[in-house]
């Protein structure tokens, strides 16, 4: 059987953060799904000045504040990103790609993804459009395949891919150098619509329209009632109460995926809320 943890937190922002380091004190086996970067909304602050005793602090020196502490914990990132979390009973599942991760709780922490979706992206959710270009690349073998991409690790998954496929466009929804296999075609152009009969069969763009099999949409975060089949939303947030429980038992959430405000000490005093309240749970269990 894999090893089952206490908690597995989704999200290393100062919400994913702070559970886990209030879990480890309480001396449950934790587990944290993230990236070394921490978080995109951290690195980018120029200048934070209502982070409580750092004033005047940048987001690149908080995220380095936030590191040292973890390490000082010895809290390691597990740098995978999570396409789906099943609730099992008395278990979570966690996947990624055809790999599972098992949990008693869990803590989602995944931040709040600001762009909203393309027309046409969630009706064909499963039908040509998805989340995880590698997890589904076996499907798209020898055939054309768009990838609209929001960040740099897009770019790997497109790499991926590109062996694979017949034809690879990406569409980078950012600024910079690309660093990308030769075959990779690069549009620089606006989406506006996925388009298809019971299949996607178009991607129309500002400028162009592209003949293609598959979308894949890769963002920092997807929508989390997507994430967790299941789970009950409210205006597009993870409905939760004062402790931070959801309508699912054992999950709990944290952070910007909860609602507004979007700040840092909102997030980091949920994370606590939320592992704190998972550790009742799972010692309620015994
Ligand atoms: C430019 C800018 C300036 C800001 N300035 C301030 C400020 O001065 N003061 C303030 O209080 N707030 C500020 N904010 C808001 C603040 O950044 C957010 O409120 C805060 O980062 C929310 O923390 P979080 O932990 O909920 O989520 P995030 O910080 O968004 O972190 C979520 C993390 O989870 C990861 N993740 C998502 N899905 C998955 C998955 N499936 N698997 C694995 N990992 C996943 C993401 O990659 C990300 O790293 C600013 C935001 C921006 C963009």
């Amino acid at each position: 059987m894999n090893e089952r943890y206490d908690i597995a937190i989704v999200g290393t922002g100062p919400a994913g953060l702070s559970a886990a380091i209030n879990g480890k004190i309480r001396n449950k086996n934790v587990i944290l799904f993230g990236n070394k970067q921490l978080s995109n909304k951290l690195v980018k602050a120029p200048k934070i000045n209502n982070y409580l005793g750092y004033p005047n602090v940048t987001g690149e020196e908080l995220k380095e504040a936030f590191v040292n502490h973890i390490e000082d914990m010895e809290i390691d990132i597990v740098q995978e990103r999570i396409n789906a979390i099943y609730a099992m009973g008395d278990f979570f599942s966690l996947m990624v790609n055809d790999k599972a991760y098992e949990a008693k709780t869990v803590i989602i922490a995944t931040g709040m993804e600001f762009t909203k979706p393309l027309k046409g992206e969630e009706e064909f959710l499963g039908r040509g459009v998805g989340y995880c270009a590698t997890c589904d690349a076996p499907l798209y073998k020898g055939k054309k395949v768009t990838i609209v991409g929001y960040n740099k690790e897009a770019e790997e998954e497109a790499n991926f891919v590109s062996e694979l496929a017949s034809k690879l466009y990406y569409i980078p929804m950012y600024k910079g150098n690309y660093n990308l296999n030769t075959n990779v075609e690069i549009i620089k152009d606006r989406p506006l619509e996925i388009i298809g009969g019971s299949m996607v069969n178009k991607i129309r763009l500002n400028k162009v329209e592209l003949d293609t099999d598959g979308v894949f949409i890769l963002k920092d975060s997807i929508s989390p009632g997507q994430l967790v089949p299941g789970l009950e939303l409210e205006n597009e947030h993870i409905k939760v109460d004062r402790n931070m429980i959801t309508n699912i038992e054992g999950c709990f959430a944290a952070g910007d995926c909860t609602g507004k405000p979007y700040q840092y000490l909102k997030a980091a005093g949920e994370g606590q809320v939320a592992a704190l309240n998972a550790v009742a749970y799972i010692d309620s269990k015994k």
